[in-house]
């Protein structure tokens, strides 16, 4: 598994704390040539079976940019020609010609950073695009990929139910693959952040019910749930994500990527200037056996199919019940934990408290 990082955006939006900023073109293209640097170095005989370009918007680098990159990996990896291709993209970034291009890249998934559909809320979170961009975007890329997956955001300001709910009507009519969703986080460093108390957030008890309706409303439409957050048609799961969640190993490429090697967990600096002039990726943890089997049961446990108890028997030699019974049962009483023979998951309840039986996995 390969993450490529791009870190540049049209604008910051309102609510992004993730690792971006607005960057020139020579900053660009000198952070293209510093990618394909790293790719070189890190070059091994790896068979890789998915990529994803992720951002900040990776559709803020041209295609001749992109080409180097990807030509890069292939020329540094053995990529199957199976291989799951894909690349995050924002409306308002791309036409057809762009991507056409993608395309013709080999990118075989396109993620599409959506938000909402509605224009009043995108304007509240700065995106760049309207409802209109957005509706003409997934249309497009539904000309030219198979696998179009649509980012959907709740718990925001001035968002209703009916907003949601429309929003969801939207997804259902453009016919998309996948969906995504996240609640909003009001996080440091963010617009939202220093507008924290003057912010029309929706209550707790508002944020319950419009998770509720898009965990009922997307499995009545067709797309099943595969893990916390994500929903897919049959066999449009992300094969990316799932590889995170099971515990593959993965090499993460441009600026605060991770990586991860099956023992060793290494991340690049953050900083966008610090990495193009070239530094090693900081070793950020030997991950124990321990911490192993932790991170074994809470990320396997974000997946409706949950863990498997021989699988950990047969990757740790030792019994789940031995190291986790405790925490098994206690959660089971609670009902947020159900053990079906071999599998264990969480019931429709964990899933909505998921961070709260993770933590118990925390011995
Ligand atoms: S497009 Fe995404 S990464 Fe870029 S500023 Fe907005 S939220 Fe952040």
């Amino acid at each position: 598994m390969i993450y490529i990082h791009v870190p540049f955006c049209v604008r910051k939006c309102n609510y992004c704390a993730f690792n971006s900023k607005v960057g020139d073109v020579a900053e660009q293209q000198a952070y293209v040539e510093a990618l394909i640097r790293e790719i070189n170095l890190r070059a091994d005989d790896s068979t890789i079976e998915t990529v994803y370009i992720g951002g900040g918007t990776p559709t803020t680098l041209s295609i001749v940019q992109l080409e180097k990159i990807i030509g890069a990996v292939r020329k540094a990896f053995s990529v199957d020609e199976r291989a799951e291709l894909t690349i995050e993209a924002n409306p308002g970034t791309v036409d057809g010609n762009y991507l056409r291009g993608l395309k013709s890249l080999g990118f075989n998934r396109l993620s599409l950073g959506v938000q909402s559909f509605d224009d009043g809320l995108l304007k509240t979170l700065g995106r760049i695009h309207d409802s209109r961009a957005a509706i003409e975007t997934v249309e497009h890329a539904k000309i030219f990929f198979v696998n179009v997956s649509v980012d959907l955001m709740y718990g925001l300001p001035g968002q209703t139910l009916n907003h949601l709910r429309r929003d969801l009507e939207h997804v259902k009519a453009l016919d998309v693959e996948h969906v995504s969703i996240y609640g909003l986080e009001v996080e440091e460093g963010t617009k939202f952040f220093e507008l924290k108390n003057q912010l029309p957030l929706p209550d707790e008890d508002t944020c319950a019910d419009m998770y509720d309706l898009i965990t009922e409303t997307l499995p009545a439409f067709g797309f099943r749930r595969y893990e916390v957050s994500n929903f897919a048609k049959e066999g449009f799961e992300s094969r990316h994500n799932v590889g995170y969640w099971t515990g593959k190993s993965y090499f993460g490429f441009g600026a605060g990527a991770h990586s991860f090697d099956g023992a060793l967990r290494t991340s690049n600096v953050r900083d966008v200037a610090t990495y193009i002039k070239g530094t090693e990726p900081i070793v950020e943890e030997v991950v124990t056996r321990q911490a192993a089997m932790e991170e074994f049961c809470f990320l396997g446990l974000r997946m409706t199919a949950g863990i498997s108890a021989q699988t950990f028997s047969k990757k740790f030699g030792a019994s789940i019940s031995e190291v986790f019974g405790a925490v098994i049962a206690k959660n089971r009483l609670r009902g947020l934990l159900e053990v079906d023979g071999d599998r264990i998951y969480l019931t429709t309840c964990g899933m909505a408290l998921g961070n709260e039986v993770f933590a118990d996995f925390l011995l």
